[in-house]
């Protein structure tokens, strides 16, 4: 999820498409805006620095398999940016309990895990888990994994100048929000398939047998239409600001399956 952006679409097939290498040549892959200063990977809780392997499972302490799964995450987009010849600017994960102050306004554990642009900041509760492993169905630390490099996709969507044309694109045409949200949440399921198989390729993850289908089954579970059902609502796409869980599963696996971002764009044609 993604707090306060808005969603995009339209034009944006063309921008998006351009932007994520459509014609860019090289590594199929464009950065809009060149870095700006970056500052190192932090997290807020004391555990950066602390080394552990995604895979090894989140029985013992969720905030640390979190953070891991985290640095993880922005150490392969670095290298995938780097690769590209752009630098990516980290962002920061700010591990809480109930409430909390952000950029985007009060984040609060309601609203599951989400990425502020304005802070460039990945919120997550840590009962989210909880959440996933008990209500959702969606159990395994590879579905927690794919959870917060989803929250990286959209920083990654930040970097890239996407939140901004979507948030530009519903300004100019509100009943465009829906879609364009469910664009936008699609592309960062795709990008965190990219994630999984990039760093798999380079050896910082190990993918056990079943973790795709345990991170696909996380995306099913927590599709718009299956969260509408279980909230006992008639379902209804057009209030979908997720994808449903066949889109859902469609894009993580096309990541997943392509290791490319360039193969994420979610704003041309149908979804
Ligand atoms: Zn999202």
């Amino acid at each position: 999820m993604i707090a306060g952006g808005g969603g995009i679409l339209g034009l944006i097939g063309v921008v998006v498409a351009l932007l994520l290498g459509g014609g860019g040549g090289g590594g199929g892959f464009g950065v809009s805006q060149p870095g700006f200063e970056a500052t190192s990977p932090q997290v807020s809780s004391d555990l950066a620095g602390q080394s552990c392997k995604a895979g090894t499972g989140p029985q013992g302490r969720a905030d640390v398999f979190a953070t891991c799964a985290f640095n993880d995450v922005q150490r392969t987009w670095s290298t995938i940016f780097s690769d590209a010849g752009e630098r990516y600017q980290p962002a920061t994960l700010v591990l809480y309990t109930g409430q909390t102050r952000t950029g985007c306004g009060v984040g609060s554990s309601a609203a599951g895990p989400f990425y502020c642009p304005a802070d460039q900041r990945v919120y997550l509760d840590l009962s989210f888990f909880d959440d996933l492993r008990r209500n959702l169905g969606a159990p395994g630390d590879f579905a927690q994994a794919y959870v917060v490099a989803h929250e990286v996709g959209h920083h990654v969507q930040q970097i890239l100048g996407t939140n901004d044309q979507v948030a530009a694109a519903v300004r100019k045409k509100p009943s465009q929000e829906n879609e364009l949200s469910v664009r936008t949440e699609l592309q960062a399921d795709c990008y965190s398939g990219v994630w999984a198989n990039t760093a798999q390729r380079a050896g910082t993850i190990r993918l056990d047998p079943g973790d795709p289908e345990e991170a696909i089954r996380a995306a099913g579970q927590i599709g718009d239409d299956r969260l509408q059902k279980a909230a006992g609502r008639r379902v209804n796409p057009e209030s979908f600001t997720h994808g449903s869980a066949e889109q859902r599963i469609t894009w993580l696996r096309r990541g997943l399956e392509e290791g490319d971002p360039g193969s994420c764009n979610t704003f041309k044609g149908d979804v």
